[in-house]
């Protein structure tokens, strides 16, 4: 088929935070781009992600402040929460950012069709609701994850973080399934809003792949706020009775536990069902996810994935930038790739942590004894004015013999905002004498990071 001989230069299929990165992109380069959403423009990440987390995370942190402000003087006379006006005007932002991102759409020119599409060769692609067949010279699979919800009797009583949004009532019991960033950062949300929190998981760790020490200091502080935790107890099943509440059956736990909801939270897998994409010749990987090579090609050289479904790093800047990169490459001429290296992630928990390269253990087998690990515990003057005998936990881990610094890791309130400004100096490779020879911002949580001995 002649270039010219295709519909589009670039048909997206998708329109999260990759799949949106790359029309507007791809356009500005001047390729004809057209997009398919079969939900809403924005993706997880605005729709109901990270934005509308982070807005019940502000949400819920208010009863800390609140109590805190009696110290400061403040007399809050009546306080009481209502859960429907905190929803209702997070959903009502996630309208905001939904017509936000359909007009970043619009005034780049890239066309959106409303409805699902799959793959129906290398250059085709056919719409679910007209049927009608569309051709184009690239094709951009960009359509993420979706929540697993495992196999269990009783699993349709129970919701994911795609529901937790809309729930038309504060829950009083919550059972979480999983310890993973979405089980924490909803224990976080609902223990401060005063529900009662159980977290069940299937092991005995919270947080995969973060740092042991800061994992350890946020079980100790979540215990002592309330959360209660069941190590080592997988779901048998869920029950639903007369009353409308739940029981929920552990393995090994005579006891069933009560809830008003089940949240699960056991990972999300790339959603490929029925995209069609065996017709251009792509096999899928054992979780369902798009094998793609470093630019985010698959086995079919017209077509590219980028973001979650292809399994690589489950984060929204990392689908952004790969959704660049693409654009940039393809339609831009330009060589760029991405660099998964020092990435740098938090988890929005009450306090929150956030880490950016190796941890302490993961930098003892790649580098044996030849690390030093620097570490600052200390009770950030808010908690001791608000008496919270809590504490911060900042670590550093170093190569001994370059003292190249390896990994940043920190537990405590703002912890992600001051990581983010550590992660440049850990991707720019500066030493532990880098960071001693920067004066301290005093008093501030941050200066802790040229402290810590
Ligand atoms: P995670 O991968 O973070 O955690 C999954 C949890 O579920 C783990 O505790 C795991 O246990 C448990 N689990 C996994 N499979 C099963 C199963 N079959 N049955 C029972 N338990 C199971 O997943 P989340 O759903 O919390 O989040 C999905 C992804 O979304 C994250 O990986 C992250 O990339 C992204 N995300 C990022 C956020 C951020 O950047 N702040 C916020 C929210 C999500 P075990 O560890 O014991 O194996």
């Amino acid at each position: 088929m002649a270039e010219q001989e295709f519909d589009y230069d670039l048909f997206v299929i998708g329109a999260g935070s990759g799949g949106v990165r790359a029309s507007r992109i791809a356009a500005s380069h001047g390729a004809r781009v057209a997009v398919a959403e079969e939900y809403r423009v924005g993706g997880t990440c605005v729709i109901r992600g990270c934005v509308p987390k982070k807005l019940l995370v502000y949400g819920s942190h208010f009863a800390e402040e609140l109590q805190d402000a009696a110290n400061y003087g403040w007399t809050v006379e009546k306080m009481s929460f209502d859960w429907p006006t905190l929803r209702d005007a997070v959903l009502k932002d996630v309208d905001r950012l939904n017509t936000a991102y359909t007009s970043t759409l619009e005034n780049n020119k890239v066309e959106r069709f409303l409805e699902r599409a799959t793959v129906t060769g290398p250059n085709t692609v056919r719409l679910g609701g007209s049927g009608r067949e569309i051709s184009a010279r690239y094709i951009l699979v960009a359509t993420g994850a979706w929540p697993v919800m495992p196999d269990f009797p009783g699993n349709e009583h129970c919701i994911t973080s795609n529901e937790v949004f809309h729930l038309e009532n504060l829950p009083k019991r919550v059972v979480i399934s999983g310890a993973g960033y979405i089980a924490m950062e909803f224990a976080g949300i609902f223990n401060a809003l005063g529900c009662h929190v159980t977290v069940v998981n299937r092991s005995e760790t919270i947080l995969r792949g973060y740092d042991e020490s800061l994992r350890d200091r946020l079980l100790q502080i979540t215990m002592a706020r309330g959360i209660e935790y069941k190590f080592n107890c997988p779901f048998e099943k869920v029950e639903k009775q007369a009353d409308g509440s739940l029981q929920v059956f552990l393995a090994g736990q005579p006891d069933p536990l009560a809830a008003d909801i089940v949240l699960v939270a056991t990972g999300r897998l790339p959603k490929t069902d029925g995209l069609g994409l065996e017709t251009a010749g792509i096999e899928l990987g054992a979780q369902g996810e798009i094998p793609v090579d470093d630019h985010g090609r698959t086995a079919c050289d017209s077509i590219y994935a980028v973001g979650d479904v292809t399994n690589r790093v489950q984060l929204t800047p990392i689908a952004i930038r790969e959704g660049h990169a693409f654009a940039d490459r393809v339609f831009g001429g330009k060589d760029t790739s991405v660099s998964y290296d020092c990435i740098p992630s938090a988890v929005f928990s009450q306090p929150p942590l956030a880490g950016v390269g190796l941890t302490e253990s993961q930098a003892r087998q790649a580098f044996g004894g030849n690390i030093k690990v620097y570490s600052s515990d200390f009770r950030p003057m808010k908690n001791i004015f608000g008496h919270r005998p809590e504490r911060g936990l900042y670590k550093m881990i170093v190569e001994a013999t370059s003292e190249r610094v390896l990994g940043i890791h920190m537990i405590g309130p703002e912890a992600p905002e001051i990581l983010q400004a550590a992660a440049i100096a850990v991707k720019a490779g500066l030493t532990k004498a880098d960071f001693d020879a920067t004066v301290a911002l005093h008093p501030s949580m941050a200066e802790e990071l040229v402290l810590m001995r």
